[in-house]
């Protein structure tokens, strides 16, 4: 096989689209992958300004790219985020539908005392594509990761950033923001005489429970650690706060959950500690949450199954 021929079988099969266009932009060569995609064949195409050909190029960063790595003679690369579809190529065999994305390169070169320009092109679109799914399947991951895996209610990282989140907004607006605390009573008793798994049920029917109370789409019910948990409750005054508490509460011990025979009551039961949104105070997510166990706390101390709110605390040392 002849040298030429050879370099021809060889262009014919590339991977990648390869054009050359001469100091005046005129096409010298067009691969047959840029054929396939194009709907051009070469020997419609050869002697044409490319910039004719494709009038939507004009002025575009490709023809910068041109311009310039002709005069600077240096390599020029496109970047593809920027121009993510610069020829109208479509997948070879398939007219119309999506452009397929690509990586554009211009490389200047001498023959003899012609100056040229290859440009090669090639289909990324596999890439940007698995791009994307990996970009969405790390969105869905990461959504997921603000769901508690036992009891599909918000974990702690949700519970973090929607404090944050409403107290800043309080700050802002001046509004009300109330906090809850809650802790089932004597669950170590309860896993030791049921086991791991029940108790793993047992958080579960808590859980849900617990969130089914809190019906403003701005509230948000949480898993705060092992078996406690937390809510969030914006424009929610002190006794607003104290009223839902005490609600859930006796939703809790309404479920009727038989406890062990070491529990202080025969059915499973919560404490609840709760804190509201001080301007001066209790204006961090540290100062709420403190003021809330410290009443959690004392709730415990005053015999579990009830519910402590902070004014009250302060009014008792008082
Ligand atoms: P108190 O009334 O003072 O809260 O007593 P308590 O027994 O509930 O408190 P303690 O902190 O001593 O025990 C909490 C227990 O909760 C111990 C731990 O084994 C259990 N626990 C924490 N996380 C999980 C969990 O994911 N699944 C199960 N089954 N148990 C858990
Ligand atoms: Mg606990
Ligand atoms: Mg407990």
């Amino acid at each position: 096989m002849q040298e030429n021929q050879f370099s021809a079988r060889v262009l014919g099969l590339a991977n990648l689209g390869l054009i050359v266009i001469d100091a005046r932009q005129h096409i010298v060569l067009w691969n047959q992958w840029m054929a396939s995609r194009s709907g051009k064949s070469a020997h419609r195409v050869l002697g044409q300004d490319l910039f004719d050909l494709y009038g939507e190029l004009r002025g575009q960063r490709l023809e910068q790219a041109v311009l310039s790595a002709m005069q600077s003679k240096l390599p020029q690369t496109l970047s593809p985020s920027l121009n993510p579809s610069p020829f109208p190529l479509y997948p070879a065999g398939s007219w119309g539908g999506e452009r397929v994305e690509q990586a554009v390169s211009v490389t200047p070169f001498n023959e003899g005392k012609e100056r040229y320009c290859l440009i090669e092109v090639s289909d990324i679109s596999a890439i940007v594509g698995r791009e994307r799914q990996l970009r969405s399947q790390a969105e869905a991951l990461r959504a997921q990761s603000y769901v508690d895996g036992l009891t599909g209610i918000a974990n702690r990282r949700h519970f973090d950033v929607a404090l944050d989140r409403e107290l800043r907004r309080a700050m802002r607006n001046e509004g009300q923001l109330s906090l809850l605390l809650m802790d089932i009573d004597s669950f170590k008793a309860y896993n030791d005489h049921f086991g791991h798994q029940q108790g793993d049920a047992c958080l579960t029917l808590v859980a849900e429970a617990f969130a089914s109370m809190l019906q403003r789409p701005a509230d948000l019910a949480a898993r705060y650690g092992g078996e406690e948990f937390a809510a969030v409750l914006p424009d929610t005054s002190l006794e607003q706060a104290e009223r839902h508490a005490e609600a859930i509460r006796a939703k809790i011990a309404s479920l009727g959950i038989t406890h062990a025979p070491a529990a202080t009551r025969p059915h499973v039961t919560m404490s609840i500690g709760v804190a509201t949104f001080d301007k001066e105070r209790l204006n961090d997510a540290a100062a709420m949450l403190a003021a809330a166990d410290s009443c959690l706390y004392a709730a415990k101390k005053a015999g579990r199954d009830c519910v402590i709110v902070h004014r009250q605390q302060q009014e008792n040392a008082a």
